[in-house]
């Protein structure tokens, strides 16, 4: 059975569809890649998956729970939890603090401290920097921030939205390992990324959108043999 499974999933802004009849599934322990142009889909995919964006059809399923029509903080405490585009810190507050509210629905103060120590193992840069304030950090190290307050909420499912943004290709290796090693740890990951290359590197398997549509999926060899990706993302 898979962790997350999403039916014929369609959404609209307004009249227009951003998303249409899109059907993915993760497994339990695997890093699963969404790839596409702007445009394509990929955010709003992930935030319907959160409850963020509601859906106009289709369904999905964690843990063979129907979750659609939940609202976004019961999702999140079941553990499907989304590392947002853009990283979305709150620039004045600390880095602690930002890591912090991550953990906002977890009660066990043990472990929320156990999980706080897991993610500076994780990312040491971050405990050196644990109380400047998040504003002032390189965006890698934003990003390590957002990663981290991903982590801190405990998921069984982290969703992250292009965390190679803006990032210089030497940090983009930086987030392609820490992926590797949060999924190694345990968690199943479902990376949304313009950047095919990392998205390949890191994957078992992946979807490539096309204008609010799946067009082709796979594992990694069949993705990197295909056509459609060489042409339209892999430069030939
Ligand atoms: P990007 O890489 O730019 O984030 P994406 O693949 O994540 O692209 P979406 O942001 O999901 O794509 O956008 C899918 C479609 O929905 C696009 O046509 C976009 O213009 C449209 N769209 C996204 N957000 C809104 C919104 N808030 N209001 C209206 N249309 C939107």
């Amino acid at each position: 059975m898979a962790l997350l499974e999403a039916n014929s999933l369609t959404a609209h802004y307004g009249k227009s569809l951003a998303i249409e009849d899109v059907s993915l599934q993760v497994s339990e322990g695997d890093v699963v890649s969404i790839i596409g142009a702007n445009g394509a889909g990929k955010s709003t995919l992930l935030r319907t998956l959160m409850g963020l964006k509601p859906l106009s059809s289709g369904e999905v399923v964690f843990d063979g729970e129907k979750i659609s029509g939940k609202q976004t903080n019961e999702i999140v405490k079941r553990g499907l939890i989304l590392v947002p585009e853009g990283r979305r810190l709150f620039p004045y507050l600390s880095v602690l603090s930002n890591l912090r509210l991550g953990a906002s629905l977890i009660s066990d103060k043990d472990e929320i401290e156990r999980t706080l120590e897991d993610v500076y193992r994780l990312f040491p840069r971050l405990e050196e920097r644990k109380n400047q304030k998040a504003g002032t950090l390189s965006g890698g190290e934003q990003q390590m921030v957002a990663i981290g307050r991903g982590l801190m909420g405990k998921p069984r499912l982290l969703c992250m939205d292009e965390p190679s943004l803006g990032l210089a290709p030497i940090v983009v290796e930086a987030v392609g390992r820490a992926i590797r090693e949060i999924n190694e740890k345990g968690v199943t990951v479902l990376l949304v990324e313009q950047n095919v290359h990392l998205a390949l590197e890191v994957a078992h398997s992946c979807y490539a959108l096309q204008v609010g549509k799946v067009v082709l999926s796979g594992d990694i060899a069949t993705m990197r043999s295909s056509d459609v990706v060489k042409k339209a993302y892999l430069g030939g």
